[in-house]
């Protein structure tokens, strides 16, 4: 029998789990939930219901694992505590400081309705997370890196389009590739925050709006942009829709350590991505642990979970015999 799939809010990351439940033979999708007028979402999947929130309860015997897909800022940290009551649920909450307050809000909501969560699943939280974990355990004389990008960032490019002035923008977080070099040398560079990445920005303005006023609001804009090195590209609507309607994204994870008695010998970890849709792989990874969570509940866990916390095995549709003879 398939794991019964369902997904709770239809973004980016909604339609990512289409694209991957459909990758992955040993799941089907079931219901689609939004807190919108069901009839106005329309969804890519032919046959599967799109359903309101309201009306989740009455699914809790026909979905194994709800993905959740709402924002991490306000949706998830009500959402999961909330959901994982009626079922087992992943979600992405990718706001590091909170991970522990959510963690235990979920655990909390989890151990009392005999559910499992797994939380923070994606990239960054995710496997960027078990790339710093196993380079950590691996080499605990070291130095971690981690740069982003290139790739969008929706939160500085939301901050732009709150400037007075500004109809549409993007914002790239771009590596600094000489940066990117010292550490891979194994120099264990101090980098600031400037010497690690820059922003390159694309901007619409409205009409009449005065650029150099924009331009100096992003280029000081505090926690934002006023520590970096900061490109602002003035382009048209059209310029926008066809060149940065994109949402690649990406990174690398480096920890630079040594071993030997006088530390002669260096060592360098490097885990890096390069993604042409962000959220098709975000979901990737999102249902390969939606398969963890049915196999752990299945076995009667309860409470919280993350990535870390998740052996690898429970990932792979294949039986732990296929994987020792063919990916071990
Ligand atoms: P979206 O803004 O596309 O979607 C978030 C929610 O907004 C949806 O669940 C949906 O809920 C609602 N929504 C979507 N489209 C519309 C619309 N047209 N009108 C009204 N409401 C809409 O966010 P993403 O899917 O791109 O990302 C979700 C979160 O995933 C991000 O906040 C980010 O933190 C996290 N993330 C984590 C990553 C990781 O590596 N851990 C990587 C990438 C993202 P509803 O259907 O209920 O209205």
């Amino acid at each position: 029998m398939s794991i019964r799939i369902g997904i709770l809010g239809y973004g980016n990351l909604g339609r990512g789990v289409e694209c991957a439940v459909e990758a992955n033979p040993d799941m089907e999708l079931v219901a689609v939930f939004t807190r919108r007028d069901p009839a106005s979402v329309k969804i890519w999947s032919q046959g599967v219901p799109v359903v309101s929130v309201k009306d989740v309860a009455d699914w809790q015997d026909k979905i194994d694992v709800m993905i959740l897909c709402g924002g991490s800022a306000t949706d998830l940290p009500k959402q999961t505590p909330e959901y994982v009551k009626y079922f087992n649920v992943i979600d992405s909450f990718d706001t590091h400081a909170r991970i522990p307050e959510h963690f235990a809000d979920v655990d909390k909501a989890a151990k009392e309705s005999g559910h499992l969560g797994i939380i923070s699943v994606g990239w960054d939280p995710g496997l960027f997370s078990l790339a710093r974990v196993y380079s950590n355990a691996i080499l605990p004389d070291g130095k971690d890196y981690t740069f982003w990008g290139k790739g969008v960032s929706q939160g500085h490019s939301d901050a732009i389009r709150r400037i007075k002035g500004v109809k549409d923008a993007k914002q790239y977080t771009v590596p600094v590739e000489s940066a990117l070099e010292a550490v891979r040398s194994g120099s264990n560079p101090e980098l600031t925050t400037r010497e690690k990445h820059t922003r390159e920005c694309f901007v619409v303005l409205e009409d009449g709006a005065d650029a150099a006023y924009v331009e100096n609001a992003i280029k000081t804009m505090p926690n934002y942009f006023d520590e970096y090195d900061t490109t602002v590209h003035f382009i048209s609507e059209e310029e926008l829709q066809r060149d940065h309607s994109g949402l690649a994204h990406g990174g690398f994870v480096i920890r630079s350590g040594a071993t030997g008695h006088e530390k002669e010998h260096k060592h360098i970890i490097e885990f890096s991505l390069k993604l042409d849709s962000n959220p098709e792989f975000t979901t990737s990874v999102l249902v390969a642990y939606a398969r963890a969570a049915y196999r752990l509940a299945k076995e009667g866990q309860t409470g919280c979970r993350t990535v870390l916390d998740i052996a690898p095995a429970y990932l792979c549709a294949q039986s732990g015999e296929e994987l020792r003879a063919h990916l071990l």
